[in-house]
């Protein structure tokens, strides 16, 4: 086994996502730095994996590290893994990637499951973009004022939410970016209840409402990103793209109005579009 950290992902529920390459690492290094060693216990039982578990969190004390620290010093191995998907993702081991890099230990990536790829990859939402923001404040009042600040952002957004908070969560995104913005619940992902609802959100807050299974469960919001806002294009020109528009299809007005006006033919194009043409 190579002198190394080994970053190691674990399922998001469904233990038949755990990578071979996985647990062969797993079975291989010295010890395992875990979130909960009680939690983690369980996937050591199914993949008979007899390794060493220290608890390890990014405020575990000055001991815990020093344990890492003594294995990788003598030239052994250390895999750190979190309660479920992919360390360091909303999850512990920040400190501990500080330290091994900054002490220039050799750090290898095991990957597997996060729940926001996973996610993601299902929501039908632009995937060319997308900006993940983990938990909001569980502040009612720091919470809107995230979401307000998320408003006008054009990338797909991605929140882990708990389900407590769930129509809380709901109720303020309705606020923050209107009732019709598309909002994906994918929840349970990869267990038996798995469910995806891709619906504007104040449908959505109405169906979580009405039905509690539906905030059950281990939850990823996903949230369209902004329309891109309507430039200024002046009063004359958009009163000539109004007209031409009345008896023209968008992309015909937009292209006589840019000829005429000079104005850019894209940018007219869209307005039109933005408006409803
Ligand atoms: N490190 C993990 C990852 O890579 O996704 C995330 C850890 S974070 C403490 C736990 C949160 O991830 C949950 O509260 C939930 O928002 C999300 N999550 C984890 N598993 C999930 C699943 N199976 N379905 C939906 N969301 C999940």
């Amino acid at each position: 086994m190579e002198n190394a950290l080994y970053v190691v992902a674990t399922p998001i529920g469904n233990l038949g996502d755990m990578v071979p390459r996985a647990v062969e690492i797993l079975q291989s290094v010295q010890l395992i730095a875990a979130e909960d060693t009680r939690h983690s216990a369980n996937l050591m039982r199914e993949f008979n994996i007899d390794t060493q578990l220290l608890a390890y969190h990014d405020h575990s004390g000055k001991g815990a590290l020093d344990r890492i620290a003594t294995v990788m010093e003598s030239g052994g191995a250390v895999a750190l893994i979190s309660d479920a998907g992919t360390p360091l993702i909303s999850d512990p081991g920040y400190r501990l990637l500080q330290h091994a890099h900054s002490q220039g230990w050799k750090v290898v990536p095991v990957p597997g499951a996060s729940a926001l790829i996973t996610a993601l990859s299902v929501a039908g939402l632009a995937t060319d973009r997308f900006r993940f923001e983990g938990f909001l404040s569980a502040r009612a009042a720091a919470r809107q004022r995230q979401l307000e600040s998320l408003a006008t952002e054009s990338a797909t957004m991605i929140f882990y939410e708990a389900p407590h908070r769930l129509i809380a969560t709901l109720e303020a995104m309705t606020e923050a970016f209107g009732e019709q913005r598309l909002v994906v619940l994918a929840r349970e992902l990869t267990k038996t209840f798995e469910t995806i609802l891709r619906l504007p959100v104040a449908e959505l807050l109405a169906t979580v409402r009405a039905d509690s299974n539906q905030s059950r469960g281990e939850i990823v919001l996903l949230v369209d990103g902004a329309a891109p806002l309507p430039v200024e294009l002046g009063a004359e020109v958009e009163r000539l793209l109004v007209l031409l528009a009345d008896e023209l299809p968008p992309r015909k007005a937009a292209a006589i109005a840019s000829s005429y006006t000079g104005a850019n033919k894209k940018e007219l194009y869209n307005w039109l579009v933005a408006r409803g043409d």
